[in-house]
């Protein structure tokens, strides 16, 4: 810490478990700001526990949105549980927020109160590097700010705290408007597991007729297949999990594969135009290169902890393969594919939780047990007393 720098204050606090009075005050102002109620990590270890969270007062270009869902990426586990490295604890996961504007800064015009509104993975960037010009804020040249976990620049250091809250207060700039004709529990997972397979489908300019597999068939993987459908892609599925089969075929897939049986993944060789792969375990991509015709490509997306095994470059130079990677997408792109959705009839396969029910949800998710998202619903994180159903 430098010497006679102010320090910020903290943006999380741990409260002790169950006290009602307490938890009261999440749905009081603070001020001009909000307390938020939430749910995050305190530790690597400590699983997600009760936190409340000061949200600054509207500036001027900020949108103050009442959360309502809010998905559990695959993400949140890793960055929660420490698998990506050091995080700054308390942390309040969540980049898959939808809810409804309650109040916004003097310059927003274009949001209003009531309005139904997302926010990703993105809630600030430099706005002025060629990516962010470009509308590539994911790859801004500064590093973009994550909507949890990061310093926020423009505010003070703090660190930015995420969805799995009753409230968020984003810059207009980076707050989606969510097409009144979604389910809005169902598109929470749009902001992340959509956009992040919409972006690399769009970029390799996936069309009617192209052969789109998609490998791993979690909250990412369903989103794949879904989009690449409504694309016009034929979709094979590679799956890790029998159980998974039919249900590939229910979602839309044209054929589903068993990735441990070799004889079907040999099968497949030379048949497929572009790979979505978003495992997120180290796995072998040897296979999966095989099955790709020439001036094919594969598209990593998942982000294991742990080094994957080394790719064979014989594989890529004798069909001019590409072996990609892609982050999340910009925020333009990310209105494109929530009205692309909204034109499609595509949302998320969901299953809502409670915040009772976070930490076995963290564990189901790390299982594969789950068709196909968790969301959260937030009118759980509230004190019993305050819920309407109590
Ligand atoms: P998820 O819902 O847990 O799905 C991952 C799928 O991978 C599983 O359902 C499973 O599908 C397959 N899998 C195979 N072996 C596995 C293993 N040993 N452990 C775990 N999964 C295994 O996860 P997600 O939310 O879709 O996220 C997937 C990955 O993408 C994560 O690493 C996440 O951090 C990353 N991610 C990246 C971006 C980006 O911008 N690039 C954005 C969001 C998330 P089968 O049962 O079908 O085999
Ligand atoms: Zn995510
Ligand atoms: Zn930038």
């Amino acid at each position: 810490m430098t010497p006679g720098r102010p320090v910020p204050p903290p943006l999380a606090l741990h409260i002790p478990p169950a006290d009602d009075a307490e938890q009261d005050l999440a749905s009081e102002r603070a001020g001009e700001g909000l307390l938020a109620a939430a749910r995050g990590a305190v530790s690597s270890t400590s699983g997600l526990v009760p936190l409340t969270v000061a949200r600054r007062a509207p500036k001027a270009d900020d949108v103050e949105i009442a959360v309502e869902f809010c998905g559990l990426c695959h993400s949140d586990v890793h960055a929660t549980r420490g698998e990506w490295g050091t995080q700054n604890y308390p942390l309040v996961p969540g980049h898959e927020i939808v809810g409804r504007v309650s109040r916004v800064g003097a310059d927003v015009d274009d949001f209003a109160p009531g309005d139904l509104v997302g926010v990703g993975c993105i809630v600030d960037s430099c706005r002025e590097c060629e990516s962010c010009l470009d509308g590539f804020e994911q790859y801004c040249e500064q590093g973009m700010t994550g909507t949890y976990g990061a310093k926020d620049r423009r505010n003070g250091d703090a660190i930015t705290q995420g969805g799995y809250a009753s409230s968020v207060v984003v810059d207009r700039r980076y707050v989606l408007h969510v097409p009144e004709t979604l389910d809005p529990a169902a598109a929470a997972p749009l902001l992340c597991a959509g956009i992040t397979t919409f972006s690399p489908l769009r970029h390799f300019g996936v069309e009617e007729g192209d052969v789109v597999g998609v490998v791993g068939l979690g909250g990412l993987g369903h989103m794949a297949v879904k989009l690449a459908k409504a694309m016009g892609a034929k979709v094979k599925v590679f799956t890790t999990s029998e159980s998974k089969v039919s249900a590939a075929l229910e979602l839309g897939a044209d054929a589903v594969v068993l990735s441990r049986d070799e004889e079907a993944m040999t099968a497949e060789n030379r048949s497929i135009d572009i790979i979505i792969d978003t495992v997120a375990a180290p796995h072998d991509l040897n296979p999966y290169f095989r099955t790709l015709r020439r001036d094919g490509a594969l598209f990593q997306l998942g982000l294991p902890s742990e080094a994957m095994p080394p790719v064979n470059p014989g594989s890529l130079i004798r069909r001019r393969l590409s072996y990609a990677g892609s982050l999340i997408g910009g925020i333009a792109e990310t209105q494109e594919m929530l009205d692309f959705c909204a034109e499609h009839g595509v949302v998320s396969d969901i299953e809502l939780v409670g915040a009772e029910e976070l930490n076995e949800a963290y564990d189901r998710m790390v299982a594969g047990d789950v068709k196909y998202r968790f969301v959260l619903d937030t009118t759980t994180l509230q004190a019993p007393s305050e819920r309407a159903d109590a």
